[in-house]
């Protein structure tokens, strides 16, 4: 096991396919990558962020002036970097395939993605509506007032 990194050891990216559809052509199907984080590993990657801020917070506080600024910024993207990161449930690691209107093979957007996502295509410029494939279900991130 790779101990440099065991956030990556534990959570194993998993295909999944993802249909892009654009109007009036037949839709194409991209491979992705996909890592989803359990409740575990989201309070992990939560705390990662959190707490070195909040540290950030506590060290500026003693500093004249300066803390009226600094204290209330790392509080603020603490939490802010916190909750985001406690509500990604995956991350799209790697997306690729052909354009369903131009066959080409642009640079498909990755990372915290919402599905169902239009981008317009990098190569021909048309719209691209992305989404899993009916029935391969890739966890949405969690709404905190428990909403979807
Ligand atoms: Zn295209």
């Amino acid at each position: 096991m790779d101990r440099a990194d065991p956030e990556r050891a534990r959570v194993r990216p998993a295909s999944r396919t993802i249909v892009a559809s654009a109007y009036g052509v037949e839709p194409s199907r991209l491979a992705a990558q996909v890592v989803e984080f359990g409740r575990r590993e989201r309070l992990v990657r939560a705390g990662r962020i959190f707490f070195p801020l909040l540290g950030g917070a506590l060290l500026t506080l003693p500093i004249p002036a300066l803390h009226l600024a600094s204290v209330p910024a790392f509080l603020l993207a603490a939490l802010l970097l916190g909750i985001r990161r406690l509500r990604e449930r995956s991350r799209v690691e790697r997306l690729e395939g052909p354009c369903p209107a131009c066959g080409g093979e642009p640079d498909w957007p990755s990372g915290s993605l919402r599905f169902p996502l239009t981008r317009p295509c990098a190569e021909c410029g048309e719209f691209v509506t992305l989404e899993p494939e009916r029935g391969a279900r890739i966890a949405r991130d969690e709404r905190l007032d428990g909403s979807r």
